[in-house]
């Protein structure tokens, strides 16, 4: 059943590569098969109440940021390490350290607009088609000789945030980060969170660089794009600054239950 949807997802793959662009309705469709697949494979912690907290934080901003109404979800995945990826047609993965280690509110809504905003910018379905054009010469490969199931389950494993989503450009990380002040602050949500967000990055690749191996692998972080959104976010009008929401309701509750959370495998 697995490999058949990665193949299934392959097969729409070179469809759209062909095409000069690819629709929405076909980034939706390829957009929700990768999803299945990855929500086979990663240990996505099932427990309601955390997922609709993370649902709802994600809605506030996909509500002011997705004039193409995506249907968008949310997942939460007992990984320790700090993570966050998108997938095209608005299915973004959080990893539950991540989670742990956001301060406020607005910390985690900063990292969340960043993803949603790759999906909006359509990002993340460029990096699709870039990624895995060699992997998708491996599937179809596979799926005509039908020798080589295992490697169909590899080619699934290795969607996990590294291989897939291997590196966004530096113009990609500018303008989710740009992106992601407007949708915040459109939001009701204070987007100064992006900016600590970053700099607790930038000190914890220097104490535990491995934690955030996976982030950094896929997404470049250096001193002037954290001064680059901070400028963005000093341009945000003061008065409104002090209005916006930093702390919100019930986070403190909601990153406790998710830290006492296993995915139960
Ligand atoms: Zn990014």
């Amino acid at each position: 059943m697995r490999d058949r949807v990665v193949r299934r997802a392959a097969l729409l793959l070179v469809a759209a590569s062909v095409a000069c662009d690819m629709s929405l309705a076909a980034e939706d469709e390829l957009g929700d098969q990768y999803a299945a697949a990855l929500r086979a494979q990663l240990p996505v912690i099932d427990d309601a109440e955390a997922t609709a907290y993370l649902s709802a934080m994600g809605r506030r901003l996909t509500q002011v940021a997705d004039s193409a109404s995506r249907d968008w979800h949310f997942y939460l995945v007992d990984d320790t390490t700090v993570n966050a990826f998108a997938v095209p047609g608005g299915h973004i993965f959080v990893h539950r350290g991540l989670v742990e280690r956001s301060r406020n509110y607005a910390e985690l809504a900063g990292v969340l607009g960043h993803e949603v905003a790759h999906v909006t910018l359509r990002h993340s379905v460029d990096q699709l088609k870039k990624r895995t054009r060699t992997n998708v010469l491996v599937t179809l490969f596979c799926s005509v000789v039908s020798v080589c199931g295992s490697a169909v389950a590899q080619i699934a494993l290795d969607v996990g945030g590294q291989v897939l989503f291997a590196k966004y450009s530096r113009e990609d990380e500018s303008e989710a980060d740009s992106a992601a002040v407007g949708y915040l602050v459109a939001a009701g949500v204070d987007p100064r969170g992006i900016v600590t967000m970053f700099e607790q990055f930038a000190e914890q690749r220097g104490r535990d660089p491995t934690a955030l191996d996976a982030w950094f692998g896929s997404h470049p972080l250096e001193e002037s794009r954290i001064a680059r959104t901070s400028a963005l976010v000093r341009a945000v009008d003061g008065g409104r600054l002090a209005s916006l929401d930093g702390a919100g309701s019930g986070f403190v509750e909601f990153r406790e239950s998710v830290a006492r959370r296993r995915s139960g495998r």
